[in-house]
């Protein structure tokens, strides 16, 4: 009998996926898994975002519940390994399914979901793009569950007598439902996608001007550590280069617009040749200038 449970659990864990998660300590303030620079697909099975635990005294705070269900409870895993706590809350800083898809396994241990007002009107889609993109196996066990606590302007909880404010970006910037999570007895803030260092960001769903301006807010907080939703860098510079990449391209489509030059030329213009060996350069950057383009137009008129 036990060797036929055995040979069950080890079948079972075939079947499942492992991501060899490694948590990074950010002294005082959290431990956190750091997604690689990568876009989704069949290696990397969506281990490309930022997932976060804040020990919060008597309970875990989660930042972003990473991709799948399988990757929630690896991470949760590990991190019970070093403290065994529960966890009391899962904030979902945006609506992009690289960072909210292990909702489901954090509900199952009793979790809290909160998420930005956006997520109310979302709709579950017969396939995520994540189920699109990564291997069967790795997705397996993975639902799309939505926060049921809506933040829209501030939240705050009290964790073991400790705040935790919420903060919704009310205007468009990454996207139209971005968070962030200031903790200031841990000396951090938690960004999600406002922040992405290690490779490109993406704005299909932003709005230059106004992602620009939720930067500079962030970049006057009295903080420690700057937690982004991609790449490993957490100082309190971590902003600069998501900052400095779109101050430059909103400068420059500023300067073509003004000459009269239409989208088309501006596409092919705004290089950015320094940018042109990160991540993300050659599927992304052409795309962002698109966009930036057309909302700098509308901002214009
Ligand atoms: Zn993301």
């Amino acid at each position: 009998m036990k060797s036929l449970l055995t040979l069950i659990v080890l079948f079972h864990s075939l079947l499942a996926f492992n991501y060899s998660l490694e948590p990074k300590n950010i002294t005082n303030a959290a431990e956190c898994f750091f997604g690689l620079p990568e876009v989704m697909d069949e290696h990397n099975n969506g281990n490309m975002s930022n997932s976060c635990f804040v020990a919060m005294g008597t309970s875990y705070l989660v930042i972003d519940s990473g991709p799948t269900y399988q990757y929630a409870r690896e991470a949760y895993s590990k991190i019970k390994n070093q403290k065994n706590l529960p966890v009391s809350y899962v904030i979902n800083t945006h609506t992009h399914d690289d960072h909210w898809l292990g909702n489901g396994y954090y509900k199952e241990q009793g979790a809290k979901l909160i998420g930005s007002i956006a997520f109310k009107s979302l709709q579950k889609v017969d396939k995520t793009r994540m189920q699109r993109r990564i291997s069967k196996e790795a997705y397996k066990g993975t639902m799309q569950v939505f926060p049921t606590v809506f933040v829209d302007g501030e939240k705050i909880l009290y964790l073991n007598g400790k705040k935790v404010y919420i903060e919704s970006v009310n205007h468009k910037a990454h996207t139209n439902s971005d968070l962030y999570i200031y903790i200031p007895s841990k000396r951090v803030v938690f960004v999600g996608d406002l922040v992405f260092n290690e490779r490109l960001p993406s704005m299909r769903d932003g709005d230059i001007s106004g992602w620009i301006e939720a930067l500079e807010a962030i970049q006057s907080m009295d903080v420690d550590y700057i937690v982004g939703g991609h790449g490993k860098l957490v100082s309190k510079n971590a902003v600069d280069f998501t900052y400095d990449y779109l101050k430059e391209m909103k400068k420059q489509i500023i300067d073509y617009q003004e000459a009269g030059e239409g989208i088309g030329s501006v596409v092919n213009k705004v290089k950015m040749l320094k940018y042109k060996k990160v991540p993300f350069y050659n599927s992304v950057h052409r795309q962002n200038v698109e966009s930036a383009y057309r909302t700098l137009e509308w901002e214009d008129e």
